[in-house]
């Protein structure tokens, strides 16, 4: 069975918005295992998605269109796609019930042009949006498709998940072949690094493996093609322990898991807390890891220390030491992690400093230059510490460099529990 995407939206065509529905969409497809040959995207102009819809409509058995189902001028999708397949659009009286029931809840006042969105086509079926007033339709004709859904990711992602999925598992039969993927994520380790340790297992067929490189990380990507999900499993699973046998502990996770939930979970299975000193990342850190839900039984407090003056007062980080080796030196990064340990009163502190630029590089510390320390309570004996600091040179701009270094602090604390 083969499909075909069409994107409508003269804000994608400008580049004003970047188009995630159609990725989303296109995962959707190939893990059902729907051939997707063509992606197309056009402005909102009727003669032009009608031409699109046309031509879509020749080559695939289901067309999806995404977009343009709202209630303003510029909204014409489901009315085009209803002439090119001179299907008739009837009022939906639900439909309208629903959209005015919307407003009502949220105490807002409703534009008659709303009720445009009232329609179902003749032929085909309605797609409930449970989320927004828009809802979609699949207009049915030749044994083939058109489905229309809504721009706002949030009202498409519910909708494909609980309407349109199952129409098309319905449609595709249950005998296709589906495509899963799962990906390895590493930390500590660069891409080709990576690829050598790996190399002869990504020559294989099915699954293959492929390297990638995605937020600042190598990953590996394992995708099998097999008659039913559970026997991709299998196929992935058997792929996955050869590579870990070889990566080990590089490998941290896997698809959506991220570095600071990992590290997380590990600070809470030790019964460890920990506090930060940040300067170049300016709270980065502490922004990643209480992204984690559950992170208060571990994170204790973090301190974004800029000046040379909260690093003395609120860290205790001594003059000596930054009038001796500079504030962006491994001396004041491990004094910061000292004091950020002492401050929280935790049994880990880490400190970062370094100098993210565009400005302010110089020959001995040049943009990029970043310190990054860990001081940790020494279990034999609670009153001693051990306190560490290493040295990088990133590269990239200012964002990058943040980037890069909240990733290696976190990755230096994986490393320490591990
Ligand atoms: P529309 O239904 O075309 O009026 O789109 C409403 C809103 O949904 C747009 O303003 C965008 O914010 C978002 N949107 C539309 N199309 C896409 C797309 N292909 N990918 C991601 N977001 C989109
Ligand atoms: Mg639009």
């Amino acid at each position: 069975m083969q499909a075909e995407i069409i994107s409508v939206g003269t804000e994608l065509l400008l580049g004003q918005i970047v188009d995630t529905n159609a990725a989303y969409l296109s995962r959707v497809l190939s893990s059902l295992g729907i051939d997707l040959y063509h992606r197309t995207t056009v402005g909102d102009n009727e003669t032009r998605i009608a031409e699109a819809v046309r031509v879509a409509f020749e080559t695939s058995d289901i067309v999806i269109t995404i977009g343009g189902l709202g209630p303003t001028q510029d909204d014409l999708t489901k009315e085009t796609v209803a002439k090119t397949l001179d299907i008739e659009l009837l009022f939906d009286a639900e439909a309208a019930e629903r959209i005015r029931g919307f407003f009502e809840s949220r105490k807002l006042p409703m534009a008659e042009s709303n009720l445009k969105q009232a329609v179902r086509p003749a032929v085909g079926r309605t797609i409930p949006n449970p989320v927004g007033t828009a809802p979609g339709a699949i207009f049915e004709k030749d044994g083939k498709s058109v489905i229309c859904l809504p721009g706002p990711p949030v009202e498409l992602i519910p909708m494909v998940t609980e309407t349109v999925s199952p129409y098309l598992r319905d449609k595709r039969g249950p005998t296709a072949e589906i495509i899963k993927s799962r990906v390895l994520r590493t930390a500590g380790i660069g891409e080709s690094a990576m690829e050598q340790m790996v190399k002869d297992l990504l020559q294989s067929g099915n699954p293959t493996v492929a390297p990638l490189v995605g937020r600042g990380e190598a990953q590996l990507r394992i995708t099998a093609k097999a008659s039913s999900e559970e026997i991709a499993d299998v196929m992935i699973a058997e792929v996955e322990t050869k590579l870990k046998e070889r990566l080990g502990s590089y490998i941290y996770g896997v698809d959506d898991e991220t570095l600071e939930q990992v590290v997380v979970r590990a600070l809470i299975e030790r019964g460890l807390t920990i506090g930060l000193a940040e300067s170049c990342t300016g709270g980065l850190i502490a922004d990643r890891i209480t992204n984690v839900p559950g992170s208060s039984a571990a994170f204790l407090a973090g301190v974004t220390s800029y000046s040379n003056k909260s690093k003395t007062e609120l860290l205790g980080v001594s003059e000596d030491i930054l009038k001796e080796y500079g504030a962006v030196s491994g001396p004041a990064a491990e004094a910061m992690a000292q004091g950020a340990r002492r401050a929280a009163g935790a049994d880990i502190g880490i400190g970062v400093t370094g100098v993210a630029g565009p400005g302010g590089g110089t020959p001995q510390k040049p943009i990029g230059l970043v310190y990054i320390a860990l001081s940790r309570k020494e279990d034999a004996h609670p009153a001693a510490e051990r306190t560490y600091s290493q040295e990088f040179k990133f590269s990239g701009d200012r964002r990058n460099i943040k980037q890069r270094a909240s990733q290696a602090a976190l990755i230096m604390l994986r490393n320490e529990l591990l």
